[in-house]
């Protein structure tokens, strides 16, 4: 059971928008969606998906990443990562450097579990709902 089609089922493989990058992490059923301001500017959407994913376990082929800083709505310093071709968000790089915060929307569709948890509850819009069975957090 070492052939490549087992590897494969133990983890998903995206994109950014061009294809110039691709992203391979471990197969998870857990995702956050984060509501904070920063998600929202950085992906332009009203929350970002997130999987947590062991620093070590991420795997980048094709172009070079850029790469910018800005301040997390908790305080810290995060570093967000995307694709200096199409402007993709790709993952984000926090204080802790064991793990990494890997947009869900690179992947593709039916590979996205539902949340478990929405980071800063407090910035949804009315409109916005609560996944059945995930957590809802006020901030981080
Ligand atoms: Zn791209
Ligand atoms: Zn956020």
């Amino acid at each position: 059971m070492s052939d490549v089609t087992t590897s494969n089922s133990n983890t998903i493989t995206g994109s950014c928008n061009c294809g110039s990058i691709k992203i391979t992490i471990p197969r998870s059923d857990q995702m956050v969606l984060c509501h904070c301001t920063s998600c929202r500017k950085s992906g332009g959407s009203m929350a970002s998906s997130n999987f947590s994913v062991p620093t070590k376990d991420l795997i980048v082929e094709g172009s070079e990443p850029k790469r910018y800083k800005s301040k997390g709505s908790s305080g810290g310093e995060v570093t967000r990562n995307f694709c200096g071709e199409c402007g993709s968000p790709l993952w984000t790089a926090v204080a802790d450097p064991s793990s990494v915060f890997v947009k869900g929307g690179l992947f593709d569709p039916h590979t996205v579990p539902q949340p478990n948890a929405h980071l800063f509850a407090k910035n949804m819009e009315d409109w916005e709902i609560v996944h059945e069975g995930a957590e809802r957090l006020e901030t981080q």
